[in-house]
């Protein structure tokens, strides 16, 4: 098995693009958030429209990234995961930039858990001091997504791994429908359930730390995933 994990409101507690919007950018935001939420737009053209709309320096945001708190049982979960040889990569509609600082200032006493965990996401840069977001790559999906989720549990899963997801949010949608299993809360937890999309629910990554320990329990008795 193979764990793809979202990262805003997933392994930190609330959405941090959505913290760093309502501190750093003007009130516009909300009303092109609608326009995504609504399916107007994609999360390409929504997220480079809010970075347009933020302002805010490297150093402060860096300052702000600091006063973000991660789920408590993250550190746990990837533990017991790395101890079963069982992979884990971050994949995420948010910017690098933010979750190298978090997990940074998160990971200061276990650093080396992170250096085996990939992570693919957009990325923000500062131009002449304004706020830009960037994509990973030029070609946008079905979907006009920023980070096509579902195309990197695709293209990352050369051995045909049981691909596992974990996530929160509306931007999660199209790779609960690509992953073998989703944990799903929050709207993401709505979506599975109106759309039967396999999944267990969680509120936090105790519960999906106990099902591997519960599954690879099992495995040594006999049946492996
Ligand atoms: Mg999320
Ligand atoms: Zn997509």
């Amino acid at each position: 098995m193979k764990f793809f994990i979202d990262f805003d409101g997933t392994i930190t507690k609330n959405d941090v693009v959505d913290m760093m919007l309502e501190r750093f950018a003007s009130d516009e935001w909300r009303a092109v958030e609608k326009e995504w939420v609504e399916g107007k737009i994609g999360s390409r053209e929504c997220l480079s429209k809010q970075t347009a709309l933020v302002k805010v320096s490297q150093e402060d945001l860096r300052r702000f990234l600091k006063t973000i708190e991660i789920d408590p049982y993250f550190t746990g979960f990837l533990k017991t995961a790395q101890s079963f040889s069982v992979p884990v990569s971050i994949v995420s509609d948010g910017f690098r930039f933010v979750i190298d600082s978090v997990l940074q200032n998160s990971f200061q006493i276990f650093p080396d858990l992170l250096h085996h965990v990939p992570v693919f996401s957009n990325e923000i840069r500062w131009r002449n001091g304004k706020a830009e977001a960037s994509f990973p790559d030029g070609v946008l999906c079905e979907h006009a997504c920023a980070n096509c989720k579902a195309r990197i549990l695709r293209e990352n899963n050369p051995d045909g791994d049981f691909v596992i997801f974990a996530g929160d949010g509306l931007s999660d949608r199209f790779a609960a429908k690509t992953a073998a299993l989703t944990f799903a809360k929050g709207k993401l937890l709505k979506f599975c359930q109106e759309n039967q999309i396999e999944h267990i629910p969680y509120s936090s990554f105790k519960d999906i730390e106990n099902w591997i320990l519960t599954i690879k329990g099992t495995a040594i008795k006999g049946t492996a995933i």
